[in-house]
């Protein structure tokens, strides 16, 4: 594709949007992508409105709003979850589907990125209320989704119960199931094995790799990880599991420290009869309880507990050397250019926690086979993408001299410009 076009640069009033596109734009022009692919991919192929028309328990209708959008399928059917949130609007899902694009572009898998939702509140509402709604969405957004097309995933305040409402109602409607629509689902219908650790052992993998690369002996080694959750338990336990030394971990409750390093399998003990879930009394083992594990004195810190955590306030206080982004979003750009100075080396979140949307893809390629995988052949295979994408960004960083961040983000708008390239412009 020749070079030139000029379209002009896309500028959103949305902060999130706004700042995906500028990422874009930084990547793109740092990578010298042509001007006529820049424009291509800082649009989306399709952002989609509906209206949700909902009876309510007390007899009253409401009509919601719901979003699909569609960044690229320039790889294969766009991926991405689908929230339910007062905030969901139509630019948050066009900044989270380009997010998605470079996720799914950087993990190797044949997917591209979409984001949807709809703008409600899900905490006021029934179980009944929010069946119907979903329904009524999934017959909305029927014509836009499907295993070739688009497959949403669940996301903020949804699970598998709204995946199995949606894939039965579209079900319903094309008269035969299509267990492949919508990842996400619960193991007892056409959900996959392994799904749950996935993103952590995702996580871990990335900083076994990362130490491996530094030379470092995984046992001598001291990690802490911020977050107990999902992705923060998985995370700590594989690399407990690898020899290294867990010597901080922590969740809503407080931060936990031992210096001899902290007994995992009685953290999962204590969540476990937690009412919810959560490491109440764990000093009670033996440790102390500190700040925050945010800056408990270690090598590797792996925040996976939430966004904006390590912002120009706390990254100052942050005393490991090497980070790897097991949440979405943890360090603002400010917490990024202090710990950029100060020398540290961070694993970005859309490699690091990408165990996510892999595991997605596992439980697609098993609905397509109609064959499930077991749990050992998951793993399996995650950890050796986890190793491979590992591998492509470290090497992608050193040959162009920058950072792992801005590496990645290059190696994946590359794959998925190839694909615009190779496809031409009748996309
Ligand atoms: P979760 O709700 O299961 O766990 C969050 C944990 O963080 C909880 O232990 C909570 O107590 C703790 N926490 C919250 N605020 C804290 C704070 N200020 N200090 C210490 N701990 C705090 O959520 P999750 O699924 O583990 O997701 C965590 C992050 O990872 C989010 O940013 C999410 O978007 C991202 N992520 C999750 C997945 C996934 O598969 N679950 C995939 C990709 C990215």
């Amino acid at each position: 594709m020749a070079a030139n076009s000029g379209t002009a640069r896309r500028k959103a009033t949305n902060v999130l949007l706004d700042t995906a596109l500028q990422e874009f734009y930084g990547a793109a022009d740092e990578m010298g992508l042509n001007e006529r692919l820049i424009a291509i991919l800082s649009h989306s192929e399709r952002r989609l409105e509906v209206s949700v028309p909902v009876e309510m328990d007390d007899g009253s209708l409401q009509v919601f709003k719901g979003y699909r959008v569609q960044h690229s399928t320039a790889l294969g059917p766009s991926k991405g979850g689908l929230r339910y949130d007062s905030a969901v609007d139509i630019d948050e899902c066009e900044a989270l589907a380009m997010l998605m694009t470079w996720k799914c572009s950087l993990a190797g898998i044949p997917y591209g990125g979409g984001k949807g939702g709809i703008a409600c509140d899900p905490l006021s509402m029934s179980k009944k209320e929010k069946e119907r709604m979903t329904r009524a969405f999934g017959a909305r957004i029927a014509s836009s989704v499907g295993t070739w097309t688009d497959v949403p995933a669940p996301d903020m305040n949804t699970g598998g119960q709204e995946m199995v409402w949606l894939m039965d109602t579209i079900g319903k409607m094309r008269g035969q199931i299509e267990p492949g629509i919508f990842t996400g689902k619960p193991i007892s219908y056409w959900g996959s094995r392994g799904r749950n650790e996935a993103t952590g052992r995702g996580v871990a993998t990335c900083g076994l790799e990362f130490m491996k690369k530094l030379g470092k002996d995984p046992s001598q080694v001291r990690a802490a990880i911020q977050g107990f959750g999902n992705v923060g338990s998985f995370t700590a336990k594989t690399l407990h599991d690898a020899g290294v030394k867990v010597v901080a971990i922590s969740d809503i409750t407080g931060s936990y420290y031992s210096p001899k390093g902290l007994d995992i399998a009685a953290a999962f003990e204590t969540i476990r009869n937690d009412p919810k879930r959560l490491l109440n009394g764990f000093e009670k083992t033996g440790c102390e309880k500190v700040e925050d594990a945010l800056f408990a004195d270690c090598d590797f810190l792996f925040p996976c507990a939430r966004d904006g955590v390590i912002n120009k306030d706390t990254a100052g206080k942050v005393k490991a050397r090497y980070i790897v982004e097991g949440a979405n979003g943890p360090i603002t750009p400010e917490g990024d250019a202090i710990l950029n100075d100060a020398g540290v080396q961070i694993v970005p979140d859309f490699l690091a926690n990408s165990g996510g949307v892999i595991g997605s893809y596992f439980e697609w390629a098993q609905n397509l086979q109609g064959f499930f995988w077991t749990e050992e052949e998951y793993n399996n295979r995650l950890i050796l993408i986890m190793k491979e994408n590992f591998k492509r960004v470290w090497d992608y960083a050193e040959a162009k001299k920058v950072k792992m961040r801005r590496a990645a983000t290059m190696a994946a708008i590359q794959r998925v410009a190839e694909a615009v390239e190779l496809r031409g412009l009748f996309l």
